[in-house]
């Protein structure tokens, strides 16, 4: 597949195919205009259910919100079958959290496109670092505040107000649809492959749309074609059988935090750059972005330079990082003067859009092993894989995308890549091979998806709504070859 990022907006496609006419446009723009105050009133209801996913949180809530996402569902009366379901974890030990599924077949050689999101959601964090409380939904300005009002409720609603728009605007329409609203996305997608191939022939589609990104900024749409993958485990590093006083062999036994230190230095070079032989770079091209912006976006503290080579989104969407994000030692207020005997640390690398996330982990794992100090013990505990994913942009349902977002919001939209990560993107592709992946979204760059005052701008919303509903009546115009 030619696959490259230009990072710029592109030529519109010479002959779209779906080519809907101006009486069907201008239909769709008046039933979105008529249907938006609803879409965000349903928006907010959602927003109002806790459905955080993890499992310390009450899951009565996610069951709460799959009926409610359902319920919605099963309103645009457009669908044979609206279910909620689940399929058991990925290492069968447990059901995963509820879905929601539903279906229309395709008439008269229509596409089908499956719509996903999520209606789980993150944990909240600590109430007093919000504004107004996470749970209730509150308009400032032109953004509508709350957890998941952004990641992914939003999505979600995305999904309902295009497909009401539609239905209004077309009437009885041919185009297949295929629904799939995951319920534990925040919480590793774990029985996301099992539900897939239990559900495979309600959800098999030609096109799929999977609405949990974001746009470049309030007035540029954007189309994620590249995603890092992740890897992440523990490590933990031991050098000696049992803690001693530091006076006593202190300068003789290396300790662990000091094997840890030395060992964990060497992932990175000078620069911060990944110093780990065979982790790969993707080297594509990307929009410019410059230092002052990361600056600010990021919060780095005057006097603290960036880290990394090349360009400042290359460094983040197409080259791979570590960090370590957490280590068990005794903690300050209950430090000794001991020598530790072991170490954990939690390593948490994006990997480049491209390399396997398997191979991508035994390049780690090596790199560790070569140079680990003094002879020190290595163990490996869990690692957690997530694949990364290129989009092959030039697929007809691409094109669709970019002539609707061009509609929708007056301009082409630019092609972006991500540094996190989607892993479920690779178990889609994997389950639907035959499948074009449109990777789109509703956040915008003040969105804080997972942070405290999480909030959807409404403008972005429904400009991103109506881009759907362009899309879809699109679609509707157009029989597969
Ligand atoms: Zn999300």
């Amino acid at each position: 597949m030619p696959l490259k990022i230009t990072g710029m907006t592109q030529p519109l496609p010479t002959d779209p195919a779906g080519d809907v006419d101006a009486a069907t446009n201008e239909a769709i723009r008046r039933a979105v205009d008529a249907g938006f105050p609803g879409t965000v009133a349903d928006l907010a209801r959602l927003v109002r259910i806790p459905s955080v996913s993890w499992p310390a949180f009450d899951p009565g809530h996610v069951a709460q919100s799959a009926e409610a996402v359902a319920e919605l569902l099963r309103g645009t009366g457009v669908f044979e079958l609206v279910e909620v379901r689940r399929a058991a974890v990925e290492d069968g030990s447990e059901l995963g959290q509820p879905a929601v599924v539903a279906h229309r077949p395709a008439r008269n050689d229509r596409p089908t496109v499956l719509l996903y999101a999520h209606h789980d959601v993150q944990p909240p964090g600590k109430d007093e670092d919000w504004e107004t409380p996470p749970f209730e939904p509150t308009q400032r300005g032109d953004r509508l505040h709350g957890r998941g009002a952004a990641d992914d409720k939003a999505g979600i609603m995305a999904h309902v107000g295009a497909i009401r728009a539609l239905s209004e605007a077309a009437g009885d329409f041919d185009l297949g649809l295929a629904v799939f609203i995951e319920g534990e996305e925040e919480w590793a997608s774990r029985s996301f492959g099992n539900f897939l191939s239990e559900n495979r022939e309600v959800l098999a589609a030609d096109a799929i749309i999977v609405a949990d990104s974001g746009n470049w900024d309030l007035e540029t749409p954007a189309i994620t074609v590249a995603l890092r993958g992740a890897v992440a485990f523990n490590l933990r590093i031991d050098t000696l059988a049992h803690a001693s006083h530091s006076g006593m062999y202190g300068g003789a036994v290396p300790d662990a935090m000091l094997a840890a230190i030395r060992l964990l230095d060497t992932l990175w070079d000078e620069a911060g750059s990944v110093a780990v032989d065979g982790l790969r770079s993707a080297g594509l091209e990307t929009p410019a972005y410059d230092e002052a912006q990361l600056r600010a976006e990021a919060g780095l503290l005057d006097g603290v330079t960036p880290i990394g080579t090349g360009t400042i989104l290359s460094r983040i969407w197409s080259q791979p990082s570590i960090t370590v994000t957490g280590i068990d030692a005794p903690d300050v207020a209950n430090a000794s003067n001991t020598l530790v005997p072991g170490v954990r640390v939690r390593i948490s690398a994006r990997i480049a859009p491209g390399q396997d996330a398997n191979e991508a982990y035994a390049a780690i794992r090596g790199h560790l092993e070569r140079h680990v100090p003094f002879g020190a013990r290595l163990s490996f505990e869990e690692p957690d894989r997530g694949q990364p994913f290129l989009v092959d942009t030039t697929g007809w349902a691409v094109a669709e995308t970019r002539a609707a977002m061009t509609e929708g919001w007056g301009r082409p939209p630019v092609e972006v890549g991500v540094g996190g990560s989607i892993p479920f993107i690779a178990e889609l592709v994997a389950e639907f091979p035959q499948a074009q992946i449109l990777v789109t979204g509703v956040e915008d760059p003040d969105s804080r998806a997972h942070s405290p005052n999480e909030s959807l701008h409404l403008g972005v919303f429904k400009r991103a709504l109506l881009s759907e509903a362009l899309f879809l009546a699109r679609l509707d115009a157009r029989t597969l070859d």
